[in-house]
């Protein structure tokens, strides 16, 4: 879904398929242009939320926010868009604002990663109630992310640490190279050795495209691609991860993703 169905609707519509979370572009994911603020819609979004007792919801950041930047400007352009959008947020309290760490664009993956994080301590404040999460990625290209030391790293730097958490996507990480389909209590127990099961906010439950270690990040329909229906119910059900919000990302309209709530409650459930 995107912002531009409006605030409230978006939580009516995720009622309406049987999801209690969803997720939403905070802008055009690849253009960063930003519809004005319409408060009202924001705050009936949030009573609407309490009301039906739903789970925090993930927005995601613009696709081209890049806080590693080799270009000042195009760095700062990212900074101004993060704070932004975390200002927009704060009228939706206590929720999360996923983002992409960043590419370092040949760099170097060490002073991409000292650019992220003192992008995240120049935006990030102690009376924020918006948790930022940083997402696993598949490490394609000069991305940051794709191991789950690296995101390590990144939070290591940062200050205010409460403030920051993680989200898992299940095609970018088998997409990386971490094993879900034939070693989820392996993966799981690196992630935690690493950055900490603790810190794991939200998961991207998508299928893949592509096969083990790819490092190509094409999102499959649950159950038709290579990491498959079985090992996804095994994600959804893990005891460490089941009480977490769960967002699809797969390639489908608002009745694709009706149908694959409806299959995945049905395993869950029976
Ligand atoms: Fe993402
Ligand atoms: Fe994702
Ligand atoms: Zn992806």
């Amino acid at each position: 879904m995107s912002v531009g169905d409006g605030f409230l609707e978006m939580g009516t519509v995720a009622t309406s398929i049987n999801a209690n979370t969803f997720q939403f572009f905070t802008r055009n994911p690849r253009g960063g242009s930003v519809k004005p603020i319409n408060t009202d819609d924001i705050l009936n979004l949030n009573d609407y939320m309490k009301e039906m007792g739903f789970a925090k919801v993930v927005a995601h950041a613009p696709f081209i926010m890049n806080l590693a930047a080799k270009e000042e400007s195009k760095r700062e352009y990212a900074i101004n868009v993060l704070t932004d959008d975390i200002m927009r947020m704060e009228l939706l309290p206590d929720n999360y604002y996923n983002l992409h760490p960043g590419a370092h664009t040949g760099q170097g993956a060490e002073v991409g990663i000292e650019k992220i994080a003192d992008a995240l301590n120049r935006v990030i404040y102690e009376e924020m109630t918006t948790t930022v999460l940083l997402e696993t990625m598949t490490g394609k290209g000069s991305e940051i992310g794709g191991t789950f030391e690296e995101l390590r790293q990144i939070y290591d730097k940062v200050h205010l640490k409460d403030k920051v958490g993680f989200c898992l996507d299940t095609c970018h990480i088998f997409d990386g190279g971490y094993d879900i389909v034939n070693d989820l209590e392996g993966v799981l127990s690196e992630f935690d050795r690493v950055i900490g099961l603790d810190k794991l906010k939200a998961i991207h439950l998508n299928d893949s495209m592509n096969v083990l270690g790819s490092k190509k990040d094409r999102h499959a329909k649950i159950g038709e691609g290579n990491i498959g229906l079985e090992a996804l119910v095994k994600v959804i059900t893990h005891p460490s991860l089941k009480d977490l919000p769960f967002v699809l990302e797969t390639p489908n309209d608002v009745e694709g993703y009706a149908a694959e709530i409806k299959l995945l409650r049905g395993i869950c459930n029976g």
